[in-house]
């Protein structure tokens, strides 16, 4: 098979590249990635064709899906907070470039489709646990443009039967996942605050619920929909219904770390969902023998990676 992945240099993307390697029926990867938020040293050492660029851009969508026999589409500008900022930035990238890869695709003879939706589609419906039936209700441009993603990859079925799938990813989180910048998420931002002895900062009161999944179930999932070709036009939460507030993942990463966390609070902040809890049993009957990897696994392999590269980005003594 030959894959394309956009968004490929970024966290999830390199982690289902170093996934799909491993799978002997893969025979060619191909990336492309703008590098915005990703970085070509994830990809390092890996048997993967790297193409620098926009998914904007028709001319290069052209050349990278050219044979393409699926496209895992996950390039985006993620985060919340980031689209709050520059509403039209997101959209341009996320919806606009969906888009133009649908059209690719079209173009280049209806490879599998699979694109990465989000769970802040749900929004300020309050509704729990969150069924792909409920309505979606956004509170950010973020959402919106998640939410014009999966209704344009269900419109592409219906009008033109493109094969598509795509997921409503929760709170993603594991090895390779950035920790320091503005809009990290909260998983790594805690555990490197953890390991430097920095406070965490909390949002609010600490109550909101998140439902988070490992990475490598994620790059598992999208490994076994791409290899058997699971076509779906609704979309489809990825995450396993597990719910923990951020107050009580502060014992998962002090046991994990072996630190002491101290806290700090800050206002709510705007767009921000108050709980957030999947209901799998679409992605159960589509994907029967996914096992999730478990919060007391995952944080601390999460740890481990963390620490090697909060070490390898401390400049040792009298280095060079
Ligand atoms: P990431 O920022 O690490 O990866 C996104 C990648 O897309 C980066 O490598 C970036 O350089 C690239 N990119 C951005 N805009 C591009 C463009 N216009 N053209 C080409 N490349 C572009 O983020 P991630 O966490 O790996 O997220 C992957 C996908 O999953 C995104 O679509 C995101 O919205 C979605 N998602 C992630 C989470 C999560 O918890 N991480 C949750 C819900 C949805």
């Amino acid at each position: 098979m030959k894959i394309v992945i956009t968004g490929g240099a970024g966290f999830i993307g390199s982690n289902l590249v170093h996934a799909l390697t491993e799978q002997p029926q893969v025979a060619r990867l191909r990336v492309v990635d703008n590098l915005s938020t990703g970085d070509k040293a994830n990809l390092a050492g890996l048997d993967v064709e790297f193409l620098e660029g926009d998914v904007q851009d028709a001319v290069l969508l052209n050349r990278a899906f050219r044979g393409a026999d699926a496209v895992v589409h996950l390039a985006a500008l993620p985060s919340v907070p980031r689209s709050l900022r520059n509403p039209l930035a997101s959209h341009h990238a996320n919806a606009t470039g969906t888009l133009q890869v649908l059209e690719a695709a079209r173009r280049a003879d209806g490879p599998h489709v699979i694109a990465a939706s989000s769970s802040s589609v749900y929004g300020a419906n309050l509704h729990l646990p969150k069924h792909e039936d409920l309505a979606s209700a956004p509170m950010s441009p973020y959402a919106v443009t998640k939410l014009t993603t999966e209704a344009y990859l269900s419109a592409y079925h219906h009008s033109f039967d493109l094969p598509v799938l795509s997921f409503r990813f929760f709170n993603v989180y594991g090895p390779g996942q950035c920790a320091d910048h503005a809009y990290a998420a909260v998983i790594p931002k805690w555990i490197s605050a953890a390991l430097t002895g920095r406070p965490v900062t909390i949002h609010g009161d600490g109550t909101q619920t998140r439902d988070f999944t490992y990475v490598g179930t994620v790059c598992e999932v999208l490994t076994d929909a791409v290899l058997r070709r699971v076509v779906e036009p609704r979309p489809v939460n990825l995450a396993f219904g597990t719910r923990i507030s951020l107050l009580d993942l502060i014992p998962e990463i002090e046991t994990a770390t072996g630190r002491v966390v101290r806290q700090e609070h800050v206002p709510a902040r705007m767009g921000d969902v108050p709980h957030s809890q999947a209901d799998s049993s679409r992605l159960r009957t589509l994907f029967p023998t996914v096992a999730p990897v478990a919060l007391e696994e995952g944080v601390p392999a999460t740890v481990d990676w963390l620490r090697a590269s909060v070490i390898s980005a401390v400049p040792s003594w009298g280095g060079a």
